[in-house]
């Protein structure tokens, strides 16, 4: 028999949520973020079925591209981090990948590559300080690429750092510092998940919508669900034993839940092993039979207990631990962490099973 522990990945779903993002931005073009292996969600099976809907996919590094172009992907692929060396950039050309430049360095690879017709994003460090050039040096850098004849289009993006919190007056500070770039009259690309709910003004040309295709929520304070997105992951499990102790007694590690009155405490087959993450705190909800109960004790590495006093919840009965019926956002924040932490660490001890095309 199959472990119960295991994550149904809801294509359809993932499909709906891109519609979502385009309908939000209709007048630009949507790259779907899918690096780290589409945050958790499995490379192949969600390029396989976004393909036929999507402008482009965008990934972090080369050797994710590589795979979707293994794979007969025929789509743009951005690579978001752009090349880490000159092997990288013949890379690019010999498969036709757009790539991020945000250092010189890479520039000076780029110069030593013969003829062809690379698509460049040139990153632009709006206020972020992880990756591009400073607003004031961009216009030289564009003139400079401009000459190397491997370069066909050039394209500005960058990247926010506040966003998921829409009234943050840095995203206004790093508006501005790219308003200063609009003149040049290149295509530009500023909105991830968070700026394409909150900034219409910065849409521009092509958005790179991530987090919100898995359906968990890029703003602060709010859900998915809130948002009209649909979860894509459901991690489940089921209950393996039942325990009922006395008030004052302990369960698990530690002793990390003392019971303040007689109480029914269920042991779930999932732990950090699986990647429910360790640092979910006691009161962490789990949905047993559909209704939500409060973790119980300190998560082990293939277990952990639930506080269901007063349920009638019997062996064999299925949690779940984040999707339908719980969101992701919500665990997340009991963990103090957010969805997309959630989602990567899942392990491959956990069968993922895939709903739709
Ligand atoms: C990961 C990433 C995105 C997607 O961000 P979400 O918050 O998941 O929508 C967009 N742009 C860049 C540069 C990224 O690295």
């Amino acid at each position: 028999m199959a472990r119960a522990t295991q994550v149904l990945i809801d294509l359809h779903a993932l499909k709906e949520n891109y519609q979502k993002a385009k309908s939000l931005a209709p007048d630009s073009l949507a790259y779907a973020v899918i690096k780290a292996n589409a945050y958790g969600h499995g490379l192949t099976q969600v390029a396989n079925s976004l393909v036929s809907v999507v402008d482009g996919f965008a990934v972090a590094c080369v050797d994710e591209a590589v795979l979707l172009r293994e794979m007969g992907v025929l789509l743009p692929i951005l690579v978001l981090e752009g090349p880490m060396g000159p092997d990288e950039c013949q890379s690019a050309l010999d498969l036709d990948l757009q790539i991020a430049i945000h250092n010189e360095q890479q520039i000076q690879w780029l110069s030593q590559l013969d003829e062809g017709d690379l698509h460049l994003h040139v990153k632009v460090d709006s206020g972020m300080h992880r990756l591009g050039f400073s607003p004031q040096l961009v216009p030289s850098i564009i003139s400079q690429l401009h000459k190397l004849r491997v370069v066909n289009d050039i394209q500005l993006m960058s990247h926010f750092a506040c966003a998921d919190d829409p009234n943050h007056v840095f995203t206004a500070e790093q508006i501005q510092n790219m308003d200063g770039l609009m003149a040049m009259g290149l295509p530009m690309s500023l909105s991830n998940s968070a700026a394409i709910f909150s900034l219409p003004q910065c849409h521009h040309q092509l958005i790179r919508p991530g987090i919100m295709l898995y359906g968990a929520s890029p703003l602060l304070g709010q859900y998915g669900p809130d948002l009209d997105l649909q979860p894509v992951m459901t991690l489940q499990s089921e209950v393996i034993a039942i325990h009922q102790i006395k008030a004052g007694e302990s369960v698990g590690y530690g002793q990390g839940f003392i019971a303040q009155q007689d109480s029914l405490i269920a042991v779930v087959a999932i732990g950090y092993g699986d990647g429910y993450p360790r640092s979910a705190k006691n009161g962490t909800p789990v949905l047993i039979k559909g209704k939500s109960w409060p973790l119980a004790g300190r998560v082990s590495m293939d277990m952990i207990t639930v506080d269901v006093t007063g349920s009638d919840i019997q062996l064999g009965d299925r949690a779940t631990l984040w999707g339908i019926g719980l969101s992701a956002d919500v665990v997340a924040e009991h963990c103090g962490t957010i969805a997309y932490e959630l989602f990567c660490q899942l392990t491959n001890r956990v069968n993922r099973h895939y709903l739709g095309s």
